[in-house]
């Protein structure tokens, strides 16, 4: 496979190296979460250090997952419990903690690749429900033709359901990826934030709760 490395550490990243061309891999390696955004489209395989110098891990993983959907795991030496789930909420495949042996780094990537890759990013850059046209390239939001304003947030919680139709997304999630905090003080705002939805758009039944699980994109009928 085409191994994308992303690890500032050049002795670490080297003995990977060394290792996973031994398995017979081709390894592309960045110590940037830049170059590691430029490269991914050439890769099979992504391996994401969290501490790089120019971005933090996460939000380059956000980004990634925004366009790629290469399988991913992240190594790296956080090891609270929280930073975890927030590398595997942000679309890592899977998570090593360093230090870990490569012979298990081998393992995951295996079983990462044999269990098929994640849902596609989305092919449409617009949704449409019923009359409702969300555009999520341009950022806009039509009803009946009419175009309906929304804050930053409120747009970024829809597309959030948008992009992945028919899935439902956990308040924890949601509150992770639009406020940056999903344990948080914030919740009461996401039920503000879905109420104004509903609210706006006059299409109650747009975004969806699923009581006790999360949110999901609804239909207008
Ligand atoms: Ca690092």
């Amino acid at each position: 496979m085409r191994v994308l490395l992303v690890e500032d550490d050049d002795r670490l990243a080297s003995a990977l190296t060394t290792a996973l061309a031994r398995h017979g891999h081709q390894v592309t390696r960045s110590g940037l979460a830049v170059d590691a955004l430029r490269l991914a489209g050439g890769a099979d395989f992504v391996l994401l250090d969290l501490g790089l110098p120019d971005m933090d891990g996460l939000d380059a993983l956000r980004r990634l997952r925004r366009v790629s959907a290469v399988p991913l795991i992240v190594v790296t030496a956080r090891t609270e419990e929280r930073e975890v789930l927030r590398g595997l909420r942000s679309g890592a495949d899977d998570y090593l903690v360093k230090p870990f042996r490569t012979v298990e780094l081998m393992a995951r990537m295996e079983a990462v690749v044999r269990r098929g890759t994640r849902p596609r990013p989305p092919r449409d850059d617009v949704v449409c429900v019923g009359d409702v046209r969300i555009d999520l390239e341009c950022r806009q939001v039509a009803v009946a033709g009419e175009p309906v304003a929304l804050t930053r947030r409120e747009f970024d919680l829809l597309a959030m359901l948008a992009r992945e139709p028919g899935v439902v997304r956990g308040r924890e999630e949601i509150l992770d990826e639009i406020w940056g905090d999903p344990l948080l003080s914030a919740s009461r705002s996401l039920d503000v934030h879905v109420s104004n939805l509903r609210a706006k758009t006059g299409r109650p039944g747009l975004v969806e709760t699923l009581r006790g699980t999360g949110y999901r994109l609804g239909s207008t009928a």
